[in-house]
């Protein structure tokens, strides 16, 4: 697929309600429109490059069993900035993280979507 054919097919794949316009992962991307996985990562950098899709980077809580999103952001975090998993603090396990010791899930939407359902 070319750059050019990509945001139609990405548009397409919307409307048939298979991509979510709010939060799509490369891997997503990637099987519902059959690519690999180094091209999918090369067609969304250029839909973000060309202002198409805009990329977020959540922040996942490292604990076993838990593994949501605690933060999201447009940019990387400082690394020693710390995040707190409210889930995790109610069961009281550890809930303070740096930033630098997450896990990142990069993912992107649709440039004129509002931010991600919760
Ligand atoms: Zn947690």
């Amino acid at each position: 697929m070319t750059t050019a054919e990509f945001p139609e097919a990405l548009s397409k794949a919307i409307l048939h309600g298979d991509l979510d316009p709010t939060c799509m992962h490369v891997e997503n991307v990637r099987h519902t429109l059959d690519l690999t996985t180094p091209e999918t990562r090369l067609l969304c950098q250029q839909a973000e490059a060309d202002g198409l899709l805009r990329k977020t980077l959540q922040y996942l809580c490292p604990n076993e069993g838990c593994r949501r999103g605690i933060e999201s952001s447009p940019t990387p975090l400082p690394p020693y900035q710390e995040l707190t998993c409210e889930v995790c603090e109610l069961d009281e396990r550890p809930h303070t993280f740096k930033a630098g010791k997450l896990m990142v899930m990069p993912f992107y939407s649709l440039a004129e979507q509002t931010s991600p359902r919760a």
